[in-house]
């Protein structure tokens, strides 16, 4: 069965009339990770979205695949540890998409941790995080920084580091594992919801969910929830009974987008800000995108937008590090927001919360976790699992296989696969009179399905324009193997168009609704137009 739109209703037959082992609430990376390492294990597996995958927090990070640099601030060895090693790992998983970078990191006279405190910090770093001898961190003069990054303000740099980082899409992070889940025999659906929980002698057997396609109600058996809701976990928690003891703690980040041209940053770059905070400018394909803020958050958990005060803080910060840039409001093109689920700490600020992850147990048998970080998320979904078999399944395997399960169909052995692979992506480009650049967006996008987006590319009619055969091509390739529902999963999570190419998300829209209709009958055009307009107006909702 194609993991499509046009199977939703066999898929959530499949859900209703099945017993599950394992029923995973949430559809981020958390969510997903747990799906595959359960249905890897051998256990009947079902997760449910409400909304679209990774539409929570999993597509509002930084994108970022990290050792845990900060964690050594905190002196959280162990976590330094353990998420270095797991980025190796992932980015083995996902050689295409967890991409290494290296980051430059500006030292001063008097700011931050300084110049010797940061290079034996980092040296630590490499060593718990195992980093490779030619990847271990470099330290720089002030001359070889300056050089490094020409739009750094001078004044008081007293040198700088490279240190190894990777840079991946969250989004295409959560709905590989979620393909992966589903190739192993997991049952996935987004936009269905948990309403409220099943009972079967006191523990919790089920849930009842509803379909916010159709408005139908449905019925999942299994002998164990778990409850991935990432900021929603708490909800979630409180629909079995009220939340005592330990509860989440909401801060918001958030992240612009400019034009590359008007901060035409040389590599990725973490920099200080005035209020001890720090920020990272990262280069993506045309733009380069900033952030994070970290603001405590109580607002509504459905509508995490980017205010004026954020962007301004952001932008101040950029214009105090590199002045020349001058950036302005009118420069901001997109932007996104998200919230970090936090455990609450009694007393300490929303930058001072560990983002350490955390496993609450209810006494009906609810399994819930919170916390934590993209990197961790194998390792979340392992201590989950463990805890679930020794429980419930003494036959299922004890140990987690994740770690050797690539995330992709046809996947890569390492960076020198991707390359030889995007060569001949870019001669093929080049044969079909494409611009030969979006060979890297395709393949850190598609991995080796941009074959198959190049094979119908070639089948589309000849008389319409190549931009709009491309786009379509792309859009044929996630409707049949990604779910996609509305034309925004596709323009904002399958693709990050709406962040990083926010005209070509416009100019698309309309002429993609269509598409959708055409491969869809049943779709509701105007609240397709709605959704666009929504998805749209909250990347810029500061203007
Ligand atoms: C600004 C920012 C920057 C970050 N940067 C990084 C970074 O660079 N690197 C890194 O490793 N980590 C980073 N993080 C942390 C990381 O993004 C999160 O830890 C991670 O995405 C959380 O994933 P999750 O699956 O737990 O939550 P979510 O992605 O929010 O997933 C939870 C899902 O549950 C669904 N759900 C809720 N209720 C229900 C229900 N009743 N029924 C069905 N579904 C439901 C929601 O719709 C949601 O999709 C960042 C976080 C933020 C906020």
């Amino acid at each position: 069965l194609e993991f499509s739109r046009v199977n939703r209703s066999a898929i959530r037959e499949k859900l209703s009339a099945e017993q599950f082992d394992v029923l995973v609430i949430g559809g981020g990376i958390t969510g997903a990770g747990i799906a595959l390492d359960a249905v890897s294990r051998g256990l009947k597996t079902a997760l449910i979205e409400q909304g679209d995958f990774a539409s929570g927090t999993s597509s509002k990070s930084t994108k970022l695949v990290h050792g845990g640099l900060r964690y050594l601030k905190q002196l959280e060895f162990g976590l330094v540890k353990e998420v270095g090693s797991e980025r190796a790992i992932v980015h083995r998983l996902a050689p295409h998409l967890v991409v290494p970078e290296k980051m430059l990191l500006p030292l001063y006279e008097r700011r931050g941790l300084g110049y010797w405190l940061t290079s034996i910090g980092l040296r630590i770093y490499d060593f718990l995080a195992g980093v490779k001898s030619e990847d271990q961190r470099r330290m720089l003069t002030r001359a070889q920084t300056l050089s490094a990054e020409p739009l750094l303000h001078t004044e008081g740099v007293k040198g700088g580091a490279l240190y190894a980082e990777y840079r991946t899409d969250d989004a295409r992070l959560t709905i590989e594992i979620i393909k992966t889940a589903v190739s192993k025999g997991a049952t996935v659906l987004n936009y269905i919801k948990g309403e409220r929980f099943v009972y079967r002698d006191g523990r919790i057997a089920g849930i009842v969910a509803t379909d916010g396609t159709g408005g139908l109600s449905l019925e999942i058996k299994s002998t164990v929830v778990i409850n991935a809701g990432g900021p929603w976990v708490d909800l979630i928690r409180a629909i079995e009974k009220p939340v005592t003891g330990k509860r989440l703690h909401h801060t918001k980040g958030i992240h612009i987008v400019v034009p590359h041209e008007r901060f035409p940053v040389r590599q990725a770059i973490y920099f200080d800000v005035e209020d001890g905070r720090m920020i990272f400018a990262i280069p993506r394909g045309r733009t380069t995108y900033i952030g994070t803020t970290d603001t405590n958050y109580n607002g509504d958990l459905n509508n995490v937008v980017a205010t004026r005060d954020d962007v301004d803080y952001i932008l101040h910060a950029v214009n105090q590090t590199f002045p020349a840039t001058a950036l302005k409001l009118e420069d901001v093109e997109s932007s996104w927001a998200g919230l970090r689920p936090l455990i609450h700490e009694e007393g300490k600020t929303a930058s001072q919360l560990s983002r350490k992850d955390e496993i609450f147990e209810s006494e009906a048998g609810l399994i819930s976790i919170a916390g934590g970080k993209l990197t961790g998320y194998r390792k979340m979904a392992e201590r989950v699992i463990n805890l679930v078999v020794k429980r419930h399944f003494p036959t299922a395997s004890g140990n987690t296989g994740t770690g050797s399960i690539a995330l992709t169909k046809a996947s890569f052995q390492n960076r020198r696969d991707v390359a030889e692979y995007e060569n001949r992506v870019r001669a093929r480009l080049t044969n079909l009179g494409l611009p030969d650049m979006i060979s890297r967006y395709l393949v850190e996008n598609y991995g080796q399905g941009t074959d198959e987006v190049l094979d119908t590319f070639e089948r589309e009619p000849q008389d319409t324009h190549p931009d709009f055969r491309l786009i379509s091509s792309e859009f044929k390739f996630c409707f049949s193997n990604e779910m996609v529902v509305h034309v925004d999963d596709f323009l904002e999570r399958r693709t990050g168009l709406l962040y990083f190419h926010i005209g070509r998300a416009r100019h698309f829209a309309h002429p993609l609704i269509d598409l959708l209709k055409n491969l869809d009958p049943s779709v509701d055009g105007a609240l397709e137009a709605q959704r666009v307009e929504q998805a749209i107006s909250s990347c810029i909702n500061f203007k």
